[in-house]
């Protein structure tokens, strides 16, 4: 099956004698004693196994796990980790999971943050206890390209897992699997959901080997799992998500070139540009660039903030991925800790019509 052909059949396991067309919700949190049946909606439900079933067709994987955040999967990554393991990840890494690394694993794991571009930076960083590199490619905010496969063949040579938050780029620009990774993780609350109502996460593996059953064991033993609606909205947006994520990066690669020819911008940050330090390797390992860019705006957080309170159709709000346009100055976001310039706004480029946002965001850069 292509993937838009996936999409829409890969998550249906419809079993009901009614033979409904889509399948419904299974609310019940408990099941009747049979062999063979589910027992418990913590370890199973049946829209869940549609949802995980689907997500591991997408990513190419043996298996996905689904969680109730991005950052609940992420984190299961860290604890089926021995403790005392080291962790190599971008130091531009989502903020969300960084402060979990930095915070909850505290003395229990070792981390050390590196620009993954730098493939020498990156080289330099194991140790011997190190366990795990996570990748996460585009990054947030700044875009930065890393070469998955390289990474892929470097932490094969040391014996090293590698995981690669996928985010930003969605199963329909980019397989991390195919290009080496052993685990992909995922915040269905942007791309998958699509429609800024539902939070998610999910792993999907490469193989379901002895780590995945740690993995595994921390999705039903600690308990943060989706509830059967959010599986069930899950599936429903997912067989939209090849055609939503062309149209937010057609619209993107429009606006940026808007941005990156306008007198208040200083510099634009999107894969698609043939100016973006990442733009080979992006086109070499995605089939299209992704909805999110970033720029920065002449005359500082003052001028950024003035020109995110002059727009109409981009909303001024965290997160991504959903149908509306969404804009911040991610500097705000992400605390007084930030290595993000206090001047750069990132958009989530939406759905709405492109004439629309483009006559919007030249009006409010005036
Ligand atoms: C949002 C996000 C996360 C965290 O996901 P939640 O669903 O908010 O817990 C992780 N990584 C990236 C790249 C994200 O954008």
């Amino acid at each position: 099956m292509k993937l838009e052909t996936l999409a829409i059949h890969g998550g249906n396991i419809v079993t009901d004698s009614e033979k409904p067309v889509i399948q419904p919700i299974t609310l019940s949190t408990t099941f009747i004693h049979q062999p063979e049946s589910m027992i418990y909606a913590r370890a199973n439900n049946p829209n869940r196994h549609s949802l995980e079933k689907l997500l591991a067709a997408l990513e190419k994987g043996g298996d996905a796990a689904a969680f109730s955040s991005g950052n609940a999967a992420g984190v299961a990554v860290f604890q089926a980790l021995e403790p005392g393991s080291h962790i190599i990840a971008p130091d531009d890494m989502y903020h969300g999971l960084k402060n979990a690394i930095l915070s909850i694993f505290k003395g229990v794991l070792e981390a050390t943050f590196v620009d993954m571009t730098d493939l020498d930076k990156l080289e330099n960083a194991f140790r011997p206890n190190t366990k795990l590199v996570w990748l996460e490619t585009p990054s947030n905010p700044l875009l930065k390209i890393t070469d998955i496969a390289s990474v892929a063949k470097l932490a094969k040579e040391k014996g090293v897992m590698l995981a690669c938050d996928n985010t930003f780029a969605t199963p329909v620009f980019q397989n991390p699997i195919d290009l080496g990774a052993d685990i992909v993780m995922h915040s269905s609350t942007k791309y998958f959901g699509g429609h800024s109502d539902i939070l998610g996460g999910a792993l999907i593996t490469k193989e379901a080997d002895e780590f995945w059953e740690k993995v595994k064991n921390v999705q039903i033993g600690g308990g943060a799992v989706p509830s059967p609606m959010d599986c069930y909205y899950l599936c429903r947006s997912i067989k939209t998500l090849p055609y939503r994520v062309k149209g937010h990066a057609e619209h993107a690669m429009v606006l940026a070139n808007f941005l990156s020819h306008h007198d208040a911008v200083e510099r634009v940050y999107y894969p698609g540009l043939k100016s973006h330090e990442g733009h080979m390797v992006a086109a070499n390992q995605m089939t299209g660039f992704g909805g999110v860019l970033s720029f920065l705006v002449k005359g500082g957080a003052d001028a950024a903030d003035r020109v995110i309170s002059k727009l109409k159709y981009f909303t001024n709000a965290t997160s991504l991925g959903g149908v509306e346009s969404l804009i911040e100055r991610r500097a705000a976001s992400e605390g007084p800790d930030t290595l993000t310039p206090q001047n750069l706004i990132r958009v989530s480029v939406g759905l709405e019509h492109l004439y629309d946002l483009l006559e919007d965001m030249e009006d409010a850069l005036k």
